[in-house]
């Protein structure tokens, strides 16, 4: 059974998969599945290719370890392309590189969208023993005071030479600013608007 509707016949039976990191959005590498690579890719969730130099299906990862573990399955507007965004146990490439193209595949950053779901969802769905919540709860006055008192504290630590304090209050004015743009309801996409708006403008 062919569930993604992936026209074998028209790809010589193989397709070509890309591989793309879930939270960096990194291209990792490219590799070829077919039908029986894609069904034992959904069934473990760890990406297994059809290896044309091998000429059998190939789990990546399983000499090395350095498994993909599958996030989401998608195939592309011809039915012929399939994306695979994944998160990486070890370095992707067997020359240790992090990716197959040479680049570099560290990337906190991604972590702020997960913080602004999760200060999103403890509005909605406040519990007793969330900091966050209680934020919400008393309002937006009290959440504009925290990041006036916050941008204090980076003020004062800036003028000091500590980097494990600075980096504190520097976390602490980010997330109570990520509060307010949630308590007053807005999106920090649109902040980026702005930002985008200005910077085009120059
Ligand atoms: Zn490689």
């Amino acid at each position: 059974m062919n569930k993604l509707n992936i026209d074998f016949e028209k790809v010589d039976g193989l397709v070509p998969a890309i591989i793309q990191d879930a939270d960096t959005n990194k291209v990792l590498m490219l590799g070829y599945m077919n039908q029986e690579a894609i069904d034992i890719t959904l069934e473990t969730k760890k990406v297994t290719f059809f290896s044309r130099t091998k000429n059998r299906l190939w789990t990546k990862g399983e000499t090395s370890g350095n498994f993909l573990t599958v996030v989401s399955l998608t195939v592309d507007c011809d039915n012929d392309t399939i994306l695979i965004k994944a998160k990486p146990v070890g370095p992707v490439c067997h020359t240790g590189d992090d990716t197959c193209f040479a680049e570099e595949n560290k990337s906190n950053t991604f972590f702020i969208d997960e913080l602004r779901a999760i200060i999103k969802d403890r509005k909605n769905n406040p519990t007793d023993h969330s900091y966050t919540a209680s934020l919400f709860a008393k309002g937006i006055n009290k959440v504009a005071q925290k990041v006036g008192e916050e941008a204090v504290e980076i003020v004062i630590e800036a003028k000091d030479d500590n980097k494990e304090l600075f980096m504190g209050e520097a976390a602490d004015l980010l997330y109570h600013y990520l509060v307010l743009l949630e308590a007053k309801g807005y999106e920090l996409d649109e902040v980026m608007e702005v930002l985008i708006d200005r910077h085009q403008k120059k």
